[in-house]
């Protein structure tokens, strides 16, 4: 089964003291650690195999060019895309995301077109769509959320029009924790014509992700979140709608021919790959989700949920403590507030007691403007935390009330 105590020795990071106090990392959702495995087969990499891939005839550019490769066919057969062909490398969920508003909405955006998202995105997921908007003057539209932090279906049912073009949703909430009905939302969309784009960044290292079982048209994450290394990510799109759009960016490797008259584009899924990609962190995720896979998704999801139930039992004993985002379906990750205390002054004083915690708007300014407060202190779960981890912000929680009230 799973045994946390054997996991944690994968991940020497863990093993040191901050403050003189062990550290407690439940940062998790901001950026998970990463196994040694994982960094063992970066530095492999880059000790023996570096090189510019495709393109090359010499051995290493052969032996780089496959790493790359497989590492594409394994993260389409882990996701169940239809085609590796349909996974395009980028460097993260933002950039997967601006890719999508910016292809997509040149192509099939026109004026007084409309675009959902929903009250609970992160900027990533907000911020693109606006350009694109003012670009093509088309209207934003947000699905609301009730005050346990869920998505009001109904509403948004009654905002889809023949006007609506694209919806596009977060699969998990980082500031609330909501995992949304997204294949609901999916086949809602679908009944209605309309394509359907998730943000996966909080989604894909928790639980399994079929993109044709959902059958969802794009979905979006980042390798960092997911024990991988930063500066890449997916962009998962379905072979029709990556075929159709124009390509994001221009350069290197993304063409087919190029004339002063006219470049001619490559196939996908160098279309949307312009430039030297991330080799590197590229072998690197295929060494975190082979990583995650051994665990099992499952168990991991599991797992995290009983972190989850503790945690929240532990932190609603606590005067004074109130959690924001109560959804009946969450991820491991719990947004609270201390009496009026000032989420930073609480976060200075639980980090001197060794413990890692989010604070501010977590890149979801309209959550909190909802909810009339100006942050929270962010507690993120993963596989590696423990129930003796949580005593420690217990602890400090307990220091942060004595102090400031
Ligand atoms: N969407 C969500 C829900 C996120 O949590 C994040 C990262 N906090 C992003 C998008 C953006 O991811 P990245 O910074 O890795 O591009």
């Amino acid at each position: 089964m799973f045994d946390v105590k054997k996991i944690r020795e994968d991940f020497p990071i863990l093993k040191q003291f901050v403050y003189n106090k062990p550290l407690v990392y439940l940062d998790n959702a901001a950026t998970t650690q990463k196994p040694k495995s994982v960094i063992d087969d970066v530095v492999k990499y880059y000790l023996e195999e570096n090189s510019n891939i495709h393109r090359g005839v010499h051995f290493l550019s052969q032996q780089a060019t496959l790493a790359f490769e497989n590492a594409r066919t394994y993260i389409q057969k882990s996701i169940n895309a239809a085609n590796n062909y349909e996974i395009i490398f980028t460097r993260g969920t933002t950039e997967s995301i601006n890719l999508v508003a910016s292809s997509f909405g040149k192509k099939f955006i026109n004026k007084d077109d409309e675009i959902i998202i929903s009250a609970m995105e992160h900027h990533a997921n907000i911020v693109p769509w606006q350009m694109i908007c003012e670009e093509r003057e088309a209207i934003l539209k947000v699905v609301p959320f009730n005050d346990k932090g869920e998505l009001d279906l109904d509403a948004f049912e009654r905002l889809i029009t023949t006007k609506t073009k694209i919806v596009a949703i977060t699969h998990v909430s980082n500031a609330l924790g909501t995992i949304n009905p997204i294949k609901d939302i999916i086949k809602t969309s679908h009944d209605n014509g309309i394509p359907v784009m998730i943000d996966g960044a909080q989604g894909i290292a928790h639980s399994k992700v079929d993109v044709q079982d959902l059958d969802c048209d794009f979905y979006c994450f980042s390798g960092h979140k997911m024990y991988a290394p930063m500066g890449i990510g997916v962009l998962y799109g379905k072979e029709k709608w990556l075929n159709a759009m124009p390509p994001y960016q221009g350069g290197g490797e993304m063409i087919q021919t190029v004339t002063f008259e006219k470049t001619t584009y490559n196939e996908l899924p160098f279309k949307f790959e312009a430039g030297t990609p991330n080799v590197g962190a590229v072998i690197g995720l295929h060494s975190a989700m082979k990583y995650v896979e051994n665990l099992g998704v499952e168990n991991i999801a599991a797992y995290e949920d009983e972190l989850l139930q503790y945690a929240t039992a532990e932190l609603q004993n606590i005067d004074g403590v109130k959690i924001i985002g109560t959804a009946a379906h969450k991820a491991a990750v719990i947004s609270f507030n201390i009496d009026s205390i000032h989420p930073y002054d609480a976060g200075t004083i639980i980090d001197r007691f060794g413990v890692a915690v989010r604070t501010g708007h977590h890149c979801a300014q309209p959550v909190m403007d909802i909810f009339k407060i100006p942050g929270t202190i962010r507690a993120s779960f993963s596989f590696y935390n423990t129930k003796e981890e949580i005593e420690p912000l217990i602890k400090a929680i307990l220091k942060v009330k004595e102090m400031f009230n």
